[in-house]
């Protein structure tokens, strides 16, 4: 596995792959890798002739308040980590790499990203859309792999691909979770021992929501109480939201027809999590 730092190595390393033709699929990450980071890896590798990965803490993401100076970072373990895989890239450019002088450049996706956690985290998915949007420029890549986990990032990406013809296909994969049902995420490790134990209600919340819809219900108020009772019942978190949502545009539903998102944030002490559950029902 080659660690590049610079767009021009990057460059100059990815148009002898292109002489000889081959696809080159794209896992863009902040790191701290876990299994999940490991799936997009894993997928890209099977699926195309070379894989890129990005390792980049992206400091336009994050809100003045939010957690960038203590994101966790460990190169090292990162490194030995995804060494046995087959990643032929590991890109991890730092800021002034990226940055080099004031972005005067930016992409916006309206509407879906002032929803769900765009609407608590301002410019949030601006951030994130416009550093996506620079690494598909860089890499060029045929696929770019993300999570099922982060959703909202997902459709925001899927949205902009789209609306900008950028020639990249998104594959978005199933979220990885640990054995008790947790979302697997870097942040897992600000958890203290007792809020890790309290964490696997979230997705216990969530799939018990997705039975009770499939049983019939439709009134999504209902299902947004259920799943924040069971939350505050039995974990400390601070319940940040929790939204249903019209899976094609991100809308809150008050009644439940057709294919919906269910989607909750909450902060643990120093942790903020995020899970979400796709519920597939045929419109009446
Ligand atoms: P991050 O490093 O947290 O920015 O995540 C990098 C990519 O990995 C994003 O596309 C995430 O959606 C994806 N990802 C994060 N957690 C998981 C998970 N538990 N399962 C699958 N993909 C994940």
């Amino acid at each position: 596995m080659k660690i590049i730092k610079t767009i021009k190595q990057l460059r100059a390393f990815l148009s002898q792959q292109e002489r000889q033709g081959k696809r080159v699929g794209f896992v863009p990450t902040m790191g701290y890798f876990h299994q999940g980071h490991l799936s997009l890896m894993k997928k890209s590798i099977k699926e195309n002739e070379v894989t890129v990965v990005s390792l980049f803490v992206n400091p336009i993401q994050f809100g003045p308040k939010e957690d960038l100076k203590k994101y966790p970072r460990d190169l090292k373990r990162d490194v030995k980590m995804i060494s046995p895989l087959g990643v032929d890239v590991l890109f991890v450019p730092d800021e002034q790499e990226m940055y080099p002088q004031q972005l005067l450049t930016n992409i916006v996706v309206k509407y879906l990203s002032n929803t769900l956690c765009g609407s608590l985290r301002p410019g949030h998915f601006e951030g994130v859309a416009t550093v996506v949007m620079k690494l598909l420029n860089i890499v060029k890549p045929r696929v770019i792999y993300m999570g099922q986990k982060d959703a909202q990032q997902a459709f925001i990406i899927k949205k902009m691909i789209q609306d900008l013809n950028v020639p990249t296909t998104l594959s978005i994969c199933k979220t990885c979770r640990e054995k008790d049902g947790l979302a697997m995420s870097s942040r897992n490790v600000f958890l203290s021992a007792v809020e890790r134990k309290e964490a696997v209600v979230i997705s216990k919340a969530l799939k018990m929501a997705k039975a009770v819809i499939l049983k019939g219900e439709t009134d999504a108020k209902r299902i947004i109480f259920l799943i924040k009772k069971l939350i505050a019942d039995e974990t400390s978190a601070n319940i940040l939201y929790v939204s249903c949502v019209k899976l094609d545009d991100l809308k809150e539903v008050s009644r439940i027809d057709g294919d919906v998102l269910l989607a909750v944030a909450v902060k643990f002490s120093s942790a903020r999590l995020i899970d979400n559950e796709i519920v597939k029902r045929p419109r009446r």
